[in-house]
Formats: C-alpha cells, structure tokens, sequence
C-alpha cells in the first residue's frame, strides 16, 4: 500500500466532511461556521498546528514549521444561490446520487478544500518525516474580492511557501496559466440642456456610445496567447443620468470587464481606453474600481479590482512534480488553463511563487445551479495532494 493511499475509513470521513461544509452556508464575509468546522477537523486529524488569523482565513500545519514550504490554498465562501427555482436538488442538503455529491460549492470549492485536509492527513496519520511544513490555509473572500485574504496569510502571518498550489476545480488537469483581470468604470461628462433643445448640450449618451463602439473595435485588437488565449474586453453596465426626462443626459458611467493575458499588464489596459477616449475627442474619465471587503472576523481590506495574469512554464520542476503526482494516483493529467479568477491572481501574479492548479470538479460547473462534483475524484485529489507532499518534502 502507497503512503498517499486514503484507507476506507477516511474516504468515508472526507465524505461526510465535504457534506458538512456543504449543509454550512458560507457567502463571503459570513465563513466563521464552515471555519470552524475546518479547524475542529483538522485538530481531530492530528495535524501538528492549527490556527484562525486576523483575516479569518484557517490553516492547518503539518511537519516541521521551518523548511520548504508547500501550501494548498482553497476558498470556504460560495456565491449566493442564483435562481433558487432552478436548483432541483436542494443547495444546502448535501444529498449523493449516482456517485455525486449535490449542494452549493459541492464543485466550487467545499470538495476540493476537504480534499486537501484529508490528503494532508493521510501524511500525518503516518507521521511521515517531511523536510518542510505542509500548510492547508482556506481563505475567505474570494468570490467578491480574489487574492484578499491570501495577501493577509503572506503579508501578514509570514508564510513563505516554496510552492502553491490552488484547488479550484480543474477536472483532476495539471492548471499552469490563468487570466488576469481589471474592472474598471468609466465616465463621460455631458453638458445639461433642456432636451427641446438639445443642440445647447452635450448628450452624454451620444458621447458613450461613441466610446463603446471604440472598444468594440478595441475587443477586436487585443493580444493573444498561444496558450492562455486572448485578452477580453467587455462592456458589462451602463447608466446615465438627467435632471429629469426632458433633460440632455449631463453624464454616463459604463462598467468595463477586462480579462488580461500572458502580456499584458493594467497600465496597458487603461491605457488603451484612455486612446480611444481621446480618439473619439469626448470628455472622459477612466479608473480601476476600488472598494472595501468585510471579513468574517470584522476586518475591512481596501481591495483593487485588478490581477495580473500568470502562467507557469510546461517544465517548471512544480508543474512536473503535479503532473507525476496525477499519474501516481492513477490520473492522465493535461496541461491546462483558468479562464476564471482565483488565489493564484496573489500566489504568482503578485507573490511570484510558483503556482499550479488541480482539484476535483469540472470547471464549467462553478456558479451554475444544480452544482456537484463527483465523489471518485475526491478521492483521487486527495490522494494526488498527498502523492505531491511526498514528492517535494518526504
Ligand atoms: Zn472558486
């Protein structure tokens, strides 16, 4: 029998685990239920320390607290449940069919996270000598806000990973690139006029709609990766304001959401709108969104709604060691991509530390109704996971 083996008797718990976080509703903000949860399992496990930060975030050690670091980082909020008439199975009843396991964040990321707090356990039940700690850190936050609360376990409590890797579903493929992302607002300036004479104003529609046709252009133009894609342009809100409806519009605000490959950077985003609000001559001003988040513990983070994109090459040691760690539990793994926004945003797009993804689930399920994840691969990921420690530290 492999180290990395889970016996029958935790497959049964990391089951019964999942679907304990499962029927703990979690929204961002509110996760001081399901973090409990997590720690008490993780003091039952045995792992060597256990702790709550500031931000709320918990994480769990496992070998000796100084040496090479590998930290698996998962998320316990889920979004809200989006058209609640849809779900035909109830969102927070945990209920297994078929060798699925049902419920709101079944996919994204309940299954995954107590994935990795029984692959991490299997290790410690062993009491395997490992060269550097395992941490199992699972932030809070990461729906409205990526990378907050991950920024709080670096920046703050001092872990210093060697390696990362982030557990969002990925269908058991080896994840080596994710999209950057920047939401901007933009305004336009009109001028008011009474709108039987509009010619005495500026029609601050009139002047957006110029500017929306420019980045419809734009969208068109944007760079490519061969391997994460191309940047994303969209526009994704507009409003206008008026004195009242005989009124020439004095002002329009649009929301554009802008996806950023391998490349591209956010000055070079803002940039580009800001070409073609001179471009098309119109009184405009564009900003990246700035907004406070509210943690589970009262803490409130000043958050910019911008992220680098990252990708790791095809022979880093780390996207190897995951890919070997796949095949020794039995898995085919593929190199593959994010096209959704993660940890990994801080990880390697700000912290620079060698990143990969792999977790149970398929990724087009995230944020759909109906949401699962199928059991067998729980178990495969927290076999993987184990099957990875044991490659970098044992
Ligand atoms: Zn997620």
């Amino acid at each position: 029998m492999s180290q990395w083996e889970l016996i029958p008797q935790a497959r049964q718990s990391l089951l019964d685990f999942a679907r304990a976080l499962i029927r703990t509703p979690s929204l961002p903000g509110e996760e001081g239920a399901v973090a409990h949860l997590i720690m008490e399992e993780m003091r039952r496990l045995d792992f060597d320390d256990v702790w709550m930060d500031e931000a709320g975030n918990v994480v769990g050690r496992v070998g000796p607290p100084d040496g090479p670091g590998l930290m698996f980082n998962s998320h316990m909020d889920t979004v809200d449940v989006a058209e609640p008439e849809a779900w035909q199975i109830p969102p927070f009843g945990a209920e297994m069919r078929d060798g699925l396991l049902y419920g709101l964040g079944a996919c994204d990321m309940k299954g995954g996270l107590a994935a990795t707090v029984y692959g991490v356990a299997t290790l410690a039940r062993q009491r395997v000598a490992l060269k550097g700690p395992i941490w199992v850190a699972c932030v809070g936050l990461e729906e409205p806000s990526e990378g907050t609360c991950t920024r709080v376990l670096f920046e703050k409590d001092g872990l210093n990973p060697t390696w990362v890797v982030v557990t969002e579903p990925s269908n058991l493929q080896v994840v080596r690139a994710q999209r950057g992302h920047v939401e901007m607002t933009l305004s336009v300036r009109g001028h008011s006029a009474h709108s039987s004479v509009p010619d005495l104003g500026q029609n601050a529609i009139y002047d957006a709609a110029r500017v929306i046709f420019g980045l419809e252009i734009l969208a068109e133009q944007l760079l490519e990766d061969p391997f994460l894609g191309p940047g994303v342009l969209a526009v994704t809100d507009i409003r206008s304001h008026a004195v009242s409806r005989n009124a020439v519009p004095d002002r329009c605000d649009m929301i554009i959401d802008r996806r950023l490959t391998v490349g591209e950077t956010e000055s070079m985003a803002l940039l580009e709108v800001q070409r073609v609000i001179a471009r098309e001559g119109v009184e405009a001003k564009v900003r990246v969104i700035e907004e406070e988040v509210t943690t589970h513990t009262g803490q409130v983070y000043k958050v910019r709604r911008a992220s680098m994109p990252w990708a790791m090459e095809e022979r880093h040691p780390l996207v190897r060691a995951m890919c070997d760690a796949a095949r020794d539990v039995g898995v085919r793994p593929q190199l593959t991509r994010w096209h959704f926004a993660t940890e990994g945003a801080y990880t390697a797009g700000v912290a620079r530390v060698p990143t990969v993804g792999f977790g149970p689930g398929d990724p087009a399920i995230p944020h759909t109704c109906n949401e699962y994840v199928v059991i067998d691969q729980l178990y495969t990921a927290a076999q993987a996971y184990s099957a990875l420690a044991l490659r970098l530290l044992a």
